[in-house]
């Protein structure tokens, strides 16, 4: 019996791997025009990170994470998101000390139970951004403009921008009583998850996606009314902000995150053709979360984006680009006498950093052809024993079909001219 790979997740397969590397590149080339720099981080922690950085009452801490005990007894866990570990290390390696300002990137897999089904996996990817140490509001806007251009690169419109501000410990509280005021006498028509939220994290019950949930929920207060100066200020601004920038957004106030470190701005981007799972981007401030893992208070907001759904979104529009594998010369040795010989070309061709294939199957050269054109080779190196005791080959030019008698040294020079031509 085969052993399958485990539920939830998947391999990227030869063909769709190039797919993967075409986003990669965009993504960090647009870190670099935005001077974000990679940080790589391990994919477990140490679960206590998690519980302090996510926070106990989320659905990811609750039921989401891979946690396990290791030979030593330790808890650990696969990294369900990576802000968490981020400012761990920020702290670690005292990045700090550098700079007032750190602008972070990463992209690697992440980790959560969830129930599988399109654009959602057990393992999946993250491509994020975190910086810490400005209060914002201009950073605010750095980031969601990141994300925004990112998606715009890739060809992606149809997206759509949500946008909020979850106040900050002074102000949040107020809003909380409100909001618990307005729920009570309706926790009974609310879900058991949100029934238990009502007390623990009422706000979360607005943020839940079950249809008796959304409907109970139906004129709650709302945070944008509770928020004190500070952060009504700093909404303000991002928004006059983003205006600016000319980018469209919907403020949403049941966009949430219902723990004390999560401050100010909240958002999310869209991308509603994904159905059930539209989120393609979320992402907020974070300006108590540092001082929760152990440093000194520092600001912080960031983003994740899900790489798989936006291979869907891509995908759905026809926006993957077509990628060539064409190779510049197929090496052909007429029998396996010219093994050899071929090979040491091949060789010599690759240290020139020309692209270059050879049989290794020692098929015939009617094959060999039919390779040569699955790679579109430009070129195909013939080697039969006639060239080869006169130290040249045979060189076909694969579009004009011309063949001409070229010395082992001059092959390299005929490709580079025609690949440059
Ligand atoms: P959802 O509401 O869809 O579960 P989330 O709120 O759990 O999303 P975040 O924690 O904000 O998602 O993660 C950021 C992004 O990571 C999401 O917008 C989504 O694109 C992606 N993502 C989250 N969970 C998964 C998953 N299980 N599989 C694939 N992508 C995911
Ligand atoms: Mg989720």
């Amino acid at each position: 019996m085969l052993v399958t790979g485990p539920r939830g997740t998947k391999d990227i397969l030869p063909e769709a791997s190039g797919n993967w590397q075409y986003i990669e590149q965009v993504v960090r080339d647009i870190c670099r025009l935005y001077l974000y720099k990679e940080i790589r981080t391990p994919v477990f922690e140490h679960t206590e990170l998690f519980l302090r950085g996510i926070g106990e009452t989320t659905d990811i801490v609750e039921k989401e994470m891979y946690t396990f005990t290791d030979r030593g007894e330790r808890s650990l866990t696969l990294r369900p998101e990576n802000t968490a570990a981020v400012v761990r290390s920020y702290l670690e390696n005292k990045l700090y000390a550098d700079t007032l300002l750190n602008k972070l990137f990463y992209i690697g897999p992440m980790f959560r139970y969830d129930r599988p089904q399109a654009g959602r996996y057990r393992q999946f990817h993250q491509f994020g951004v975190e910086a810490l140490g400005s209060k914002g509001p201009a950073i605010d806007a750095e980031i969601i403009m990141l994300a925004v251009q990112l998606l715009r690169k890739l060809g992606l419109d149809d997206l759509t921008l949500y946008l909020n501000s979850v106040g900050c410990p002074q102000c949040r509280p107020i809003y909380r009583e409100k909001l618990q005021d307005f729920l009570r006498e309706k926790t009974l028509h609310l879900c058991s998850d949100c029934q238990s939220r009502f007390e623990r994290n009422p706000m979360r019950v607005l943020d839940c996606k079950k249809e008796k949930c959304t409907e109970q929920t139906q004129g709650a207060p709302h945070i944008a009314d509770c928020l004190c100066d500070e952060c009504s200020t700093h909404f303000n601004q991002l928004k006059s902000l983003l205006t600016l920038a000319e980018v469209d957004f919907i403020l949403n106030p049941r966009l949430v995150r219902g723990l004390d470190y999560y401050t100010k701005t909240a958002f999310e981007i869209q991308y509603s053709p994904l159905g059930a799972q539209s989120a393609v981007c979320g992402g907020g401030r974070y300006d108590g979360l540092v001082a929760e893992c152990g440093g000194q208070s520092t600001p912080g907001i960031g983003f994740a984006i899900g790489i798989e759904r936006i291979l869907l979104a891509l995908e759905k529009q026809n926006l993957l680009p077509v990628i060539s594998n064409a190779i510049d010369v197929f090496v052909a040795p007429m029998g396996s006498d010219m093994q050899g010989i071929a090979f040491k070309l091949l060789c010599k061709l690759r240290e020139k950093g020309i692209t270059a294939e050879m049989d290794f199957m020692e098929k015939g050269i009617k094959w060999q052809m039919k390779q040569a054109n699955k790679y579109s080779a430009k070129f195909v190196a013939i080697i039969g024993e006639e060239e080869a005791a006169q130290n040249k080959v045979m060189l076909k030019n694969m579009l004009t079909g011309v063949q001409e008698l070229v010395s082992m040294d001059e092959v390299q020079q005929k490709i580079e001219l025609d690949v440059e031509a």
